[in-house]
């Protein structure tokens, strides 16, 4: 069991920002409404996620760290119709694998609670503790026991950067999600989570760039539109500035980014990239998420379509503003 968790961890478990990207899912399933992650050098020394979600049933709270012990996935056919992010039943488990782990959970406003500390793998305490509605995970010393896995780490400031990245992302993909993170002590952002996607925009790219967005919505049969796309004169030097949403999940997806540029063709310089979050909605079938449950990466069932469809819906938008 050890060594499965220490083999799993390996593919869920690259860096800090891996370990918040799943917690943070895990909040989301959990129905939170207010997220926020603190970490210490650039999560290295400490992860800390609090959300106000459902809480963990103190039954359930050690059964949590054995691994696919409560996936959320209840047949093979669900894979198409993913509702829940977390469908491996891996994530706590391989984490608390290769580090020091220690959860806070109530799943009810009774003031009562559980706490459980994991470290490499074995279970330290478990004991009721006082706890308001929702968890509390704290991950500390990644990788101490793994240190080769310890060596690949870069920088602070290169692991702080995909923190930062795999917090915005949420943040845009759940404007009705407050998001918090914290660096050392420093704020680096924080969101209302009232549903404006518009004021994410801003406290992600700054004022300034949010007051320049255009509103998009276009819908046909199968696909909708909304979100916000840049002027063209609010050009960026890469895609970093291009996110993408499919039914509330970030993706990435090389023939929507494609249309996408083909939309700003020639209203851009060459090199540059426009600034924009695109939400789609369609049905689960016509999207397979499951190319890599680690990744952003999805496919289109019929990506002609939906591509054509967004880069009309792009210069449309364009083309009434602009000119
Ligand atoms: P998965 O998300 O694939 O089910 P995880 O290892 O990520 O597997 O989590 C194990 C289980 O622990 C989840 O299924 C859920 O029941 C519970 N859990 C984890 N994090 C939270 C949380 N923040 N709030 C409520 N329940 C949680
Ligand atoms: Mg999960």
């Amino acid at each position: 069991e050890h060594i499965a968790n220490q083999i799993a961890a390996g593919e869920v478990v690259e860096r800090p920002a891996s370990v918040i990207k799943e917690l943070i899912e895990n909040s989301i399933d959990a129905g939170a409404t207010k997220i926020e992650v603190s970490v210490e050098e650039g999560g290295l020394d400490s992860i800390r996620i609090t959300d106000n979600g459902s809480g963990i049933d103190p039954e359930d709270c050690e059964t949590a760290f054995y691994r696919h012990a409560t996936s959320k996935l209840s047949s093979s056919r669900d894979l198409y119709q993913i509702r829940t992010l977390g469908f491996r039943g891996e994530a706590l488990p391989s984490i608390a694998a290769v580090a020091k782990v220690k959860l806070l959970t109530a799943n009810s406003d009774s003031g009562l609670g559980r706490q459980v500390v994991i470290e490499g793998g074995s279970l330290k305490s478990a004991e009721d503790a006082p706890a308001p509605q929702g968890t509390d995970i704290t991950v500390k010393e990644l990788f101490y026991n793994t240190p080769a896995r310890l060596k690949y780490m870069k920088t602070i400031q290169t692991e702080l950067g995909h923190i930062s990245d795999v917090v915005y992302r949420q943040a845009l993909a759940h404007p009705e999600i407050g998001f918090v993170l914290r660096h050392n002590a420093n704020l680096l952002l924080q969101t209302q989570g009232n549903g404006d996607l518009l004021q994410v925009i801003a406290s992600i790219y700054g004022n300034n760039a949010a007051k320049s967005m255009l509103s998009i919505s276009a819908e046909d049969p199968d696909y909708k539109i909304t979100g916000y796309i840049g002027r063209p004169e609010l050009t960026r030097s890469n895609r970093a500035g291009m996110s993408t949403i499919v039914n509330g999940r970030f993706i990435r997806n090389p023939a929507l980014q494609q249309a996408i540029m083909r939309a700003y063709h020639t209203l851009l310089p060459i090199g540059r990239y426009p600034l924009l979050v695109l939400e789609l909605q369609m049905h689960p079938s016509l999207v397979d998420v499951n190319v890599h449950p680690a990744k952003l990466e999805v496919r289109f069932s019929k990506e002609a379509e939906l591509t054509a469809f967004v880069e009309a819906a792009i210069k449309e938008t364009l083309s009434q503003e602009v000119l």
